[in-house]
């Protein structure tokens, strides 16, 4: 399949990995917007949270718990924040479900 997290998650495209277990894979982001930007992958395609059935509720908490885990690890204790972009209007540019962590800053809200 022609995409480029899957190709991420296989390490056929370098990236900064972060974490990676049999599940998931996270990285940093390209063009971070915080000074912490990490993109947290299912290793299976699944192309947004608009696609995700029940079958995946396991994974989407996962993905969750899992960015947290790396919040601690980056000892974001001012806060973070975990964004799924889903669809046009969200501005989701890649699709293959991600979900981003950001923090290291003070977060607007609402996001714009
Ligand atoms: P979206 O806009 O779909 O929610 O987020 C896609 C994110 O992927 C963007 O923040 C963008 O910077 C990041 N991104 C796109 N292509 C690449 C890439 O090839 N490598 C990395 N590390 N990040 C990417
Ligand atoms: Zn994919």
């Amino acid at each position: 399949m022609d995409c480029i997290f899957c190709k991420i998650a296989a390490g056929q495209i370098p990236s900064r990995k972060v974490w990676e277990d049999a599940r998931i894979f996270a990285f940093e982001d390209l063009h971070p917007a915080a000074p912490t930007h990490i993109l947290l992958i299912p290793k299976q395609h699944i192309s947004g949270l608009d696609a995700a059935d029940g079958s995946h509720d396991e994974l989407l908490g996962y993905l969750q718990r899992m960015a947290a885990h790396l919040a601690r690890e980056r000892r974001l204790a001012g806060g973070f924040r975990t964004v799924v972009n889903a669809g046009p209007d969200a501005g989701q540019s890649v699709f293959h479900l991600h979900v981003h962590l950001l923090g290291g800053r003070s977060l607007g809200w609402p996001p714009g």
